[in-house]
């Protein structure tokens, strides 16, 4: 995993890197030198009294300490440039990763989960880097330096001292196991958590309808104990360090004055030599045990990285074809061709699905909730890949075109208009980036959105929130109208609301829309009466099949044909043509909405 990172950031910092390994080696090097010159204090300054080279060695230890400071403070600097920038990078893949990720991801994927799993994934190979790798750089370089000068110091005292490695190696190793698997159970229970609490404020006005609290509240207490479990035993596991270093720098430390002072006191050794060894093994003793710890939280940094990379390495499914060219949009004929498809389950939703919307006229698709016009509508914007068949624009199959161009070629108006973070302005331009000032603002007037726009404290700087919380259902229609009417596509697809708008704002709605089809190859999932009386085409689904197809009267004049016998039945009674009373068409589930509903 570290070489993984390393190959994929390591060339762009290779000269900070020097950098940052030249001061690191000067730490390490004064550290060493402070530890060194212990012993021509004791022996030459103490022992044979030759104070002219006390002033020489004062002056050294202080250059000593000066260049460690100056040192330290290049080294940390740099390397948390490196680590805080590392960071920004993998926000910046993570992100474009997943814009490139199919539909089919998202749709199996709980939003709130997964942002929260993004961030703390992100925040843990932070810490790997800015905490724990310049902890790590530093220690481990001053323990190797004082280690040198210990074994050059004293060879045999080196061995009692570094007799503990190997049993340290061995608990690390030990340790860094346990806690990869609950690591990873942490940051799971933990997204889980906030992906709760997030979806739970957003639906809270279904969670107070139906007074969900407590029964929402006993369930996230059940994560959050877990997820408390689960940082208790990280904290348990980890800190296990501390107990088993500190026992065995005691046994190195008492093993090494024990054996020093019987030396003395039988061979007469002089001291010098051991008093620099026993004040670089102090010294070291300290970026060891810090080591030690740092490689326990390495191993928490690691496991956050690899669900990064996770996430990196889902290929996004339906890349554009070898040599695809851009979609050529001349008439804006668009052609359904024996189409059959099945989402994931392999249950048959659209079986030889063959009509054409023809150029410049409205298509309206009518079925029952599930009869699969959701699911049409997602294939022609190319979510999904066709098991056969062939879906054509002027006579270009859409699966051998780039999706770029085949996407910019269609409008798009969802059921559930989505708004995103920003201003007014910011959330109709969307609709084509380059659009201009005024291009936005004829476009909310064409969408009879400008008046109400105007209306705000801010006009078209208002910022809109999550959802567009400020404004009314048929207001956030509107703006979504306009957002297409600036794309300026020449195919619109539109997924009509079922929802009930009141008269006024219905009115204004349907205006807006007519405005936006002029002239444009419409296809629209229709659910309004009005809507499939005025289409040039009725395209009638059941069950993922068409079992009609022709304009309103010659439908109608089909005595016994599915759409006259419900047409019948719902102007009857003066209903839309989609409702929630499930006689011959049932209720359309917000489940069932969602490949529509959350795009653009
Ligand atoms: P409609 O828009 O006519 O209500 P849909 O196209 O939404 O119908 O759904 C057609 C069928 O496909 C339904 O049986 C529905 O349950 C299923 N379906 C829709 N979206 C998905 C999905 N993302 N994964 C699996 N099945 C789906």
């Amino acid at each position: 995993m570290v070489r993984r990172i390393l190959a994929e950031n390591g060339r762009e910092y290779a000269g900070t890197y020097v950098t940052t390994i030249i001061c690191l080696v000067a730490v390490a090097a004064s550290t060493g030198f402070s530890a060194w010159i212990m012993r021509d204090v004791v022996d030459k300054v103490f022992y044979k009294q030759q104070y002219e080279l006390l002033g020489l060695i004062c002056g050294g230890i202080m250059l000593a300490f000066t260049i460690r400071g100056v040192a330290s403070y290049l080294q940390a600097v740099l390397l948390a440039k490196i680590g805080n920038n590392l960071v920004a990078r993998y926000q910046q893949r993570m992100f474009d990763h997943l814009m490139r990720l199919g539909v089919s991801y998202f749709t199996a994927t709980r939003s709130g989960q997964l942002a929260a799993r993004i961030n703390q994934n992100v925040a843990g190979v932070r810490d790997l880097l800015s905490l724990t790798l310049t902890s790590v750089a530093r220690d481990a370089v001053s323990v190797i330096g004082l280690a040198g000068v210990m074994i050059f110091q004293d060879p045999l005292l080196s061995c009692i001292a570094l007799g503990i490695a190997p049993p340290l190696v061995f608990a690390i190793n030990y340790l860094m196991r346990r806690l990869r698997r609950v690591t990873r159970e942490a940051v799971e229970y933990n997204s889980r958590l906030i992906g709760a609490m997030q979806e739970a404020t957003q639906g809270i006005a279904i969670v107070k309808a139906f007074t969900m609290e407590d029964q929402l509240s006993a369930k996230l207490g059940v994560l959050i104990e877990e997820a408390e479990k689960r940082s208790n035993k990280i904290a348990r596991v980890s800190e296990r360090m501390s107990p088993i270093s500190e026992v065995l720098a005691g046994f190195a430390i008492a093993g090494v004055i024990g054996y020093a002072g019987y030396r003395a006191a039988y061979h007469g050794v002089p001291p010098g030599s051991v008093f620099a060894f026993i004040t670089a093994l102090l010294l070291a003793y300290d970026p060891a045990r810090r080591l030690a710890k740092v490689q326990v939280g390495l191993e928490r940094a690691l496991v956050n990285a690899r669900m990064i990379y996770e996430i990196l390495d889902i290929d996004p499914h339906q890349r554009d074809v070898d040599g695809a060219r851009d979609l050529v949009v001349t008439h804006a004929e668009v052609r359904f061709r024996d189409v059959n498809f099945s989402y994931a389950e392999k249950m048959p939703v659209l079986s030889d699905v063959s009509f054409t919307a023809e150029a410049g006229k409205m298509t309206a698709l009518v079925g029952a909730s599930g009869a699969g016009k959701s699911t049409l509508v997602a294939l022609l914007e190319r979510f999904y890949d066709l098991d056969s068949g062939t879906i054509e624009i002027d006579g270009q199959d859409i699966s051998k075109v780039t999706k770029r161009s085949l996407r910019r070629s269609l409008g798009y108006v969802s059921q559930q208009p989505y708004l995103f973070e920003g201003t007014i302005r910011d959330n109709i331009r969307y609709g084509r980036p380059d659009a201009t000032d005024e291009e936005i603002e004829e476009a909310a007037r064409l969408a009879h959105a400008d008046e109400f726009i105007r209306q705000q404290e801010h006009g078209y700087d208002t910022l809109v929130g999550e959802n567009g919380v400020t404004l009314s259902g048929g207001q956030r229609q509107r703006l979504s109208i306009a957002r297409a009417i600036v794309r300026d596509a020449p195919i619109l697809v539109l997924d009509e609301a079922t929802s009930a708008l009141d008269n006024e704002s219905e009115l204004r709605v349907q205006q807006a829309l007519a405005t936006v089809m002029k002239g444009r190859t419409t296809i629209v999932i229709a659910h309004r009466l009005s809507t499939v009386i005025d289409a040039d085409t009725i395209v009638v689904l059941e069950e993922g099949r068409v079992v009609e197809e022709g304009p309103h009267q010659v439908l109608l004049a089909k005595a016994d044909g599915v759409y006259a016998r419900f047409y019948r039945g719902r102007h009857d009674k003066g209903l839309q043509l989609v409702d929630d009373t499930g006689d011959g068409l049932k209720a359309a589930s917000p489940s069932q909405r969602k490949v529509a509903g959350g795009a653009v």
